[in-house]
């Protein structure tokens, strides 16, 4: 047996379905030795012999036997045919399955391009091939092997071509060319039917929203892949020989063996304008019953968050229109400022007041809420409704009853609208209510892709889960376009423990905390703010000065104002400097008290502290002080309005302004007392 004779035979085990057109070609050599002796003889000239061959011999071998023809090898035709047979007898390994699926059987000569086209693609590997009839694809073949589909029907062009059109003309808005017959025109001279080829795999595992994916080899984390029946999913792990997705939909419609589709996209949302006043979900789909929203930009949901040189340090307020808050634990813009507390302790409504207080402050507000009621978040809609602040508002909402990945990404989607804005130099404001529910989400997605549980089951990365979020609220420098985002997280506590996990985790990553406490709240003193433990850790740079120095000693007068209380509860005569301050104490915090929905301007919280600085309010029973107070702010209005208005455009407080304002109180309280005793 020589060399030529083993590679020609492995050449002929190349060969397709040869078998029997090889048993074929000997039994016509043997039938008609003649055809034989001449193919044989080297004398006879070669396109002699070709022709010989095409008249006589089956399709598949022809090339095969005029390559020998053309070497002079024709010869060794028995010997090939030996030897190939021995081969044959050999177990063959099929290196890889395939799917052909057709509509109507390929023609032989079809099959040949077929695996000629197979063969360049996974090198000549063996390729055993079932077949399957579909009508749906109108036409054409689909090929799959492994993980790849190759699709040549009628109906994945067609889809193509779709795809093709509407990018053109999404293209075509957003360079706002109004010709886009011409585009489309073009856009369909242009298209070439190439095969469509995708990278595809099969579920084999799903459960509780999550699939584990077999065959997909090349994903990337947080990739969008897109299963069977139209739902989306994102991967979030990969490993050695399958990846895990986390479906944005119901887990009812896939199965074991339900195929996923690489998109080569990442998880992103559309953002622009066009959002203001809109509930979306946390994929910017409308939840509102409203139109479609039409946008052309989009954004990875994930982002990194602004560098150091990019930033710069906070020096603008953030008004929040909540006297305890303005003063004592100042919100500057780009500030993250954790409100933490109980459930049921007026947390949301701080946050929704500030929201309400950014009316014609020129910010943008966002809502992010995460694993609530349905019923909580439409009222909250109602309110910003009613208040017209949805004008400057969006909300996204994944709520309870919303698939944990949903609620996962809900505040990173919030954040890539947020960036949207603050990239154009405007100023964000976004709530995130709240992050427990979110760490809660994200525990229940890792426990399902099986990471290994932490403490309280967390896995290890929920700090990171929280800190790459907050970070992407900056306020940016001018260079970088200037514009900010605040955040204000919203922590629930059991019990009061800020020592528990997640709290810990958000407080530290926070620049301070507004700390709501029920026992303050069902005492009535509402917003329920805890002096002693909150704290704002940078916005005191952004406050303004007049609100500086008039807020002065609130704070150390409230905090000795609670020490002396305790001391005093149980002792009746007390000297008169201890009632004085006790006096002073509880009437600040009455003060403090401020109804749902009724936000102070600057000036109006600059005149009460200066009241209550020079111990105005002490005298005045506790009951009447909230009265007393909308009264004196009315006085201020109605009669000294240029107090008012010199505050509010110097935004300092010189001496002899808040002496004019302690005279003006004073007048104010002899007469509201003469008007009382009469
Ligand atoms: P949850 O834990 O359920 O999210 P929460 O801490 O967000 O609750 P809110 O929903 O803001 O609390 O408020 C709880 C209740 O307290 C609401 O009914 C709200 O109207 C009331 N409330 C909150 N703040 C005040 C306030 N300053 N004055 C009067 N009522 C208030
Ligand atoms: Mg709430």
């Amino acid at each position: 047996m020589t060399q030529a004779t083993i590679e020609y035979a492995s050449e002929l085990m190349k060969i397709p379905d040869a078998r029997e057109m090889v048993a074929e070609a000997r039994d016509i050599c043997d039938a008609v030795p003649a055809v034989y002796e001449e193919l044989a003889d080297t004398t006879v000239p070669v396109n002699v012999k070709h022709v010989v061959i095409d008249r006589i011999f089956p399709l598949g071998v022809r090339n095969f036997l005029k390559l020998l023809c053309d070497n002079g090898d024709f010869g060794l035709f028995y010997e090939i045919i030996d030897e190939y047979r021995e081969q044959m007898k050999k177990p063959r390994e099929v290196e890889a399955y395939g799917e052909l699926i057709y509509v109507t059987p390929p023609t032989d000569e079809q099959m040949i391009g077929i695996r000629d086209f197979l063969g360049k693609e996974f090198g000549n590997k063996d390729i055993e091939l079932t077949m399957k009839q579909d009508e749906s694809l109108k036409s054409g073949f689909i090929i799959r092997v492994g993980s790849k589909e190759f699709d040549w029907s009628e109906a994945g062009r067609i889809r193509q071509l779709e795809e093709r059109l509407s990018r053109a003309v999404t293209e075509g808005r957003s360079r706002s060319e109004d010709n886009i017959i011409s585009i489309l025109r073009s856009t369909i001279e242009d298209f070439e039917l190439a095969a469509a080829d995708k990278e595809i795999g099969v579920a084999n595992w799903v459960g509780d929203g999550i699939v584990n994916v077999d065959g997909i080899d090349h994903a990337n984390y947080g990739e969008i892949v897109i299963f069977d029946c139209g739902v989306k999913g994102m991967v979030q792990d990969v490993r050695r020989d399958e990846i895990g997705v986390v479906l944005f939909g119901r887990d009812t419609e896939i199965h074991e063996g339900s195929r996923v589709v690489r998109t080569g996209k990442m998880a992103g949302v559309p953002v622009g304008d066009e959002y203001l006043g809109r509930v979306v979900d946390a994929l910017g789909a409308p939840l509102d019953g409203g139109a479609e929203i039409s946008t052309d930009t989009y954004r990875p949901i994930e982002m990194r968050a602004p560098g150091i040189v990019d930033r710069k340090s906070v020096s603008v307020p953030m008004e929040t229109g909540i006297l305890s808050i303005d003063s004592m634990f100042p919100i500057g813009r780009g500030q993250r400022e954790l409100i933490i507390g109980d459930r049921q302790t007026g947390k949301t409504s701080i946050a929704m007041d500030t929201i309400l207080n950014q009316k014609g402050k020129d910010t943008i507000c966002i809502y992010v809420a995460i694993g609530q009621k349905s019923s909580t978040v439409a009222k909250l809609v109602g309110t910003l409704k009613n208040a017209g602040a949805m004008d400057y508002t969006i909300v996204v909402s994944a709520t309870a009853s919303d698939p944990a990945p949903l609620q996962y990404i809900a505040p990173y989607s919030g954040t890539a609208m947020a960036e949207y804005f603050m990239y154009q130099g405007k100023d964000v404001l976004i709530v995130y209510d709240d992050l427990s529910k979110h760490a809660v989400a994200y525990r229940a997605i890792s426990l399902l892709l099986e990471r290994s549980p932490g403490r309280e089951a967390y896995p290890g990365d929920v700090f990171y889960l929280h800190s790459r979020l907050l970070e992407r609220s900056a306020r940016l420098s001018p260079e970088a376009g200037g514009g900010s985002i605040t955040a204000l997280p919203i922590i629930e506590t059991q019990a009061g423990d800020v020592s528990a996990y997640i709290p810990t985790n958000v407080i530290s990553i926070t620049d301070g905390q507004i700390y709501l406490e029920s026992q303050l709240f069902f005492s009535g003193q509402r917003p329920a703010v805890n002096v002693g433990l909150s704290v704002s850790r940078v916005g005191g740079a952004a406050q303004r000065k007049a609100m500086k120095k008039a807020a002065g000693s609130v704070r150390i007068d409230l905090a000795q104002y609670r020490e002396m209380e305790v001391f005093t509860q149980f002792s009746s005569d007390l000297d008169d400097a201890t009632k004085k301050q006790l006096e002073h104490g509880r009437s600040l915090m009455e003060l403090l008290k401020q109804p749902l929905g009724h936000p102070f301007s600057m000036a109006d919280q600059v005149i009460i502290l200066v009241g209550a600085n020079a111990h105005l309010f002490s005298d005045i029973p506790t009951a009447e002080i909230q009265d007393f107070r909308a009264k004196l702010l009315k006085y201020f209005h109605d009669e000294k309005n240029e107090i008012i208005s010199r505050l509010e455009s110097y935004l300092d407080l010189p001496d002899d302004l808040r002496k004019s304002i302690e005279t003006e109180c004073e007048n104010f309280k002899s007469g509201y007392l003469e008007d009382k005793d009469a």
